[in-house]
């Protein structure tokens, strides 16, 4: 493949050396974690000890660390609310997929709450909600950051809300880690899900953390894994390369300022060749690292086939599924018309994104645009 410039980190970001080695050196520990031998218990050390790196990163403990397939099954997992108990599940409307078509918190479909048009929870739907709840507790799901938008999530407030009305809340903070600071305690989180392929670890490995005291009913049974949390053998390279990249991440934090300047200047030059073009979210407070905006007029397929042409990798803002591209539902529940929707695409920046890749991508875009609405790039 020619030089390409990636800039989809919130779809996965690259594989990092650091984690690429310690996987292949993983791979060839012949042990099972659960065996008493010194293959055994070399194949445990490693698991633990990227145990509390993960910990670390959210600000946890490393006994409340579960490690899931991915932060899809995290989102299970945390959406099966303790049993014994009657639970009525409410999730923002922007949330993941994984979150908004659980089922487990009850049998029915969660409540959605709304967001304004910024992509932002509206806590005072959420809070007029629960003061009309009897006889069940509330659970409930609000992300720390959104996946298409960027825009942050007002967790910490939720978690008093929810916690006054005697429940528990879940955040997914697959976006938010590594990206801004995570702090179990300082968000008032139950329960919170991450994901290694979105800070450059590698794919189908997630994490699941807790609250101390906290528990979760188990998806599958079978073995006592993960404190009977999530039995069978651990993937035990990915949880080595999930580790390494935790530990890389909480580093690369402190970068986030050089990577919102970088993303700033990216919408800059969009806004100086399309002035038109509507940023979402913008007014709200947002991940460093990512931007979402709308060119009028111009299909977001379009624009994602031609900068991939051209060797730039974006996303669209819309889910595509079977060929048939849908407005995505983060947009809609923002108010944003389906046809403004569906010219939206999301640029997302990473660890090794540099003036270089944004000076390429405004080139190719420019180029683009010049094609498509020639009088606008005029
Ligand atoms: N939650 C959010 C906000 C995501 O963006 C994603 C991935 O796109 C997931 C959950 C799912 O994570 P995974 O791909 O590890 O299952």
């Amino acid at each position: 493949m020619n030089q390409r410039t990636y800039l989809d980190y919130n779809a996965t970001a690259p594989l990092r050396d650091e984690v690429r080695e310690a996987v292949i050196a993983a791979l060839s520990i012949p042990g099972n974690p659960s065996s008493v031998h010194a293959e055994g218990r070399a194949a445990r050390r490693a698991i633990e000890a990227a145990r509390t790196k993960v910990a670390a990163l959210a600000g946890a403990r490393a006994e409340d660390v579960i490690f899931t397939s991915g932060g899809t099954e995290a989102n299970a997992l945390a959406l099966g609310a303790p049993p014994g108990e009657a639970w009525h599940c409410y999730v923002s409307a922007v949330e993941h997929p994984s979150v908004l078509l659980s089922r487990r918190v009850s049998q029915k479909a969660p409540t959605r709450f709304p967001v304004t048009s910024d992509g932002v929870a509206d806590l005072e739907s959420l809070a007029k909600e629960l003061s009309a709840l009897e006889e069940t507790r509330p659970f409930v799901s609000l992300m720390a950051a959104n996946n298409e938008t960027g825009a942050l999530q007002p967790v910490a407030e939720a978690s008093q809300i929810v916690h006054d009305a005697g429940g528990m809340l879940h955040t997914d903070a697959v976006q938010a880690a590594g990206r801004i600071k995570l702090d179990m305690a300082a968000l008032g989180a139950d329960l919170l899900s991450l994901s290694a392929h979105k800070i450059g670890g590698p794919t189908g490995v997630g994490a699941l953390v807790l609250r101390p005291g906290a528990s979760v009913e188990p998806l599958l049974r079978g073995g006592t894994q993960e404190r009977r949390r999530r039995p069978g053998t651990e993937n035990v390279a990915g949880i080595v390369g999930f580790g390494v990249a935790a530990e890389l991440a909480l580093t690369d934090l402190a970068n986030s300022g050089a990577t919102a300047k970088l993303r700033d200047e990216l919408e800059g030059g969009v806004l100086a060749l399309v002035p038109d073009a509507v940023v979402l979210s913008a007014e709200s407070e947002r991940l460093p690292n990512t931007t979402c905006f709308a060119v009028p007029g111009v299909k977001a397929e379009t624009i994602v086939i031609a900068l991939d042409l051209a060797g730039v990798a974006v996303s669209a803002g819309s889910a595509c599924s079977s060929g048939k591209v849908e407005a995505s539902h983060v947009l809609s529940a923002m108010g944003i018309s389906d046809e403004l929707a569906r010219g939206a695409i999301r640029v997302s920046l990473g660890f090794a994104t540099t003036r270089a890749d944004i000076k390429t991508f405004l080139k190719a875009f420019g180029e683009l645009i010049g094609r498509l609405r020639p009088r606008v790039a005029a």
